[in-house]
């Protein structure tokens, strides 16, 4: 069984779980504080994450609170230092909250792009 990577290019997708060890680095941002697993998220490629979620596959998506709010196409053209590995649920909670942060007026000019 072959994982395919749901953003970026397959390279830079790899290079990214690669330095994350294949472990979701979230330390927070989700509104979890991990604290059972030594303040990270515990999630592994390939992982279990429960009858509801299946098999983690990890995500090389934006670690900064402006790029989550990048579009799909956008963000999947940021350089590898600007991205982390997540799981699934890691990533939506934290891009909830970054959207949630964030001034209106900022998500009105990202519309406009
Ligand atoms: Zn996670
Ligand atoms: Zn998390």
């Amino acid at each position: 069984m072959t994982t395919r990577p749901p953003l970026g290019s397959p390279s830079l997708w790899q290079a990214v779980i690669d330095r994350a060890e294949a472990r979701c680095q979230c330390s927070g941002a989700c509104g979890k504080t991990h604290a059972k697993s030594g303040g990270r998220c515990e999630h592994t490629q390939g992982g279990w994450l429960g009858k509801h979620g299946g098999t983690v596959r990890l995500l090389a998506a934006p670690t900064a609170p402006a790029d989550m709010l990048l579009l799909a196409h956008e963000s999947a053209a940021l350089p590898a230092a600007r991205l982390a590995a997540w799981c699934g649920p890691c990533f939506d909670h934290a891009r909830t909250a970054a959207r949630r942060k964030a001034p209106p007026a900022e998500l009105d000019a990202l519309f406009d792009i």
